[in-house]
């Protein structure tokens, strides 16, 4: 429970981060034409459509399916570069015991 929480949390920090950093357009609606002919309502994002009409599809973290960065290519790197911490820390430690 509280992992979903901090994962909730990371995405809204994440979503108001991008939202500083990027030239928010000033514009009220999307506007895109819609089937019944008038211009879309919802609210745009970033590049100016809504998430119906060319919104940015979610990646990562603020991916509905996100679950856990377990498996990312930063986590794999992080546990091998611990396991040759650990390695070179008792070849040491061993040296060490010869000397
Ligand atoms: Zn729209």
């Amino acid at each position: 429970m509280a992992n979903r929480t901090a994962v909730k949390v990371a995405r809204v920090l994440n979503g108001w981060q991008k939202l500083q950093k990027s030239n928010y357009p000033m514009q009220a609606i999307c506007g895109a034409k819609t089937r019944a002919g008038g211009p879309c309502q919802k609210h745009p994002m970033a590049n100016g459509r809504c998430m119906l009409h060319g919104g940015k599809s979610l990646s990562g973290i603020n991916h509905g399916r996100y679950v856990s960065g377990d498996f990312t290519r930063e986590a794999l790197q992080a546990k091998k570069r611990d396991a040759l911490l650990i390695l070179a820390t008792t070849a040491l430690l061993e040296l060490e015991e010869i000397l």
